[in-house]
């Protein structure tokens, strides 16, 4: 392709999703109903942490919700942080929760996250909702997977009959991904650290999903012609001014048809999409 691709631009959909959002909250605020309250867990000390949870709760602000932190200092046992959750399972005025990981190393995450209730698992990534996702039962979908669809979706993106190759597979992005587009009819194939030649598989994709946290594993030389190229990953590179995806821009861009900057393409849609599941659960609606 001589022509560079086009951008799939997370920034403005989020945007577009998260008017759309404001507009259903006042919608049914306006009936009588309680404004939609995320609560998040934030345990420990982990700047990033701290950092995601603010744009979270700023997000929250913007749409007309509501938003509250409750914090547990790092060396919290297990009992206590599912003690804080089945608190907020069990109250009236939370609608959504979300348990920001990482947790502590002594604490096992899954085991903080399945206390989440299937109804207010706005993240998710309990077992239960993932469990969902792969026989079809009603489940919250995990926002940065759901992110990357509903971008291919509001882009026109065909995904069906398409082959795809997913590069990582993390429970809360490789995995979820991979599942949510082979239950949208692509044809699928998950890469991983032991995967023999990474550039063949990815040079037969239709989509690529790079999902690796490897800055700039994946090379313009890999990606076919006409392809789309979706980078979840953002890694600090010393020296860099900006966070690096896992795909090499340039390179990509001179080859694909679509692809997602870094920043401003995936990372966007996972704050919407967790905006879009609180709104679902304050109506009770599974998406
Ligand atoms: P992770 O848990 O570390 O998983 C990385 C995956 O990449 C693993 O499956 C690993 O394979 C695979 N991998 C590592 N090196 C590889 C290589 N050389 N070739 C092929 N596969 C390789 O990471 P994650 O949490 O999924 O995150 C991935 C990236 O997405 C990170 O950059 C992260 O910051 C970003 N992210 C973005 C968002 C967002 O909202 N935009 C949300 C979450 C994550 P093995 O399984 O064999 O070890």
């Amino acid at each position: 392709m001589s022509e560079r691709a086009r951008i799939l631009d997370g920034t403005a959909t989020a945007k577009i999703i998260r008017q759309e959002v404001a507009a259903e909250v006042k919608a049914l605020v306006s009936t009588g109903a309680r404004v939609p309250h995320l609560a998040a867990v934030l345990i420990g000390d982990d700047p990033a942490s701290h950092t995601y949870v603010g744009m979270k709760q700023k997000a929250c602000s913007w749409v007309g919700m509501q938003s509250s932190v409750h914090r547990l200092p790092a060396s919290c046992s297990q009992e206590e942080a599912i003690a804080l959750v089945q608190g907020l399972n069990d109250s009236s005025e939370v609608t959504g929760i979300l348990v920001q990981h990482p947790l502590p190393s002594h604490i096992h995450e899954p085991a903080v996250l399945d206390c989440v209730s299937a109804e207010k698992d706005v993240d998710g990534i309990s077992r239960s909702s993932l469990g969902g996702l792969i026989n079809g039962e009603p489940a919250f979908a995990s926002c940065t997977p759901a992110g990357i669809v509903e971008l291919l979706d509001r882009y026109d993106v065909q995904i069906q009959g398409k082959r795809v190759v997913v590069v990582g597979r993390s429970i809360i992005l490789g995995k979820p991904v991979a599942m949510m587009l082979l239950n949208r009819n692509a044809t699928v194939s998950i890469c991983h650290s032991r995967t023999v030649d990474l550039a063949d598989e990815v040079s037969r994709a239709d989509i690529v999903v790079a999902a690796v946290g490897r800055p700039e594993l994946i090379t313009g030389a890999m990606i076919k012609p006409g392809a789309v190229v979706i980078d979840a990953g953002y890694n600090r590179v010393e020296g860099r001014s900006k966070d690096v995806g896992d795909v090499e821009y340039e390179s990509a861009s001179a080859r694909a048809a679509w692809i997602t900057p870094v920043p401003g393409g995936v990372g966007p849609m996972t704050i919407a999409m967790l905006l879009r599941n609180t709104l679902r659960a304050a109506q009770g609606r599974y998406l």
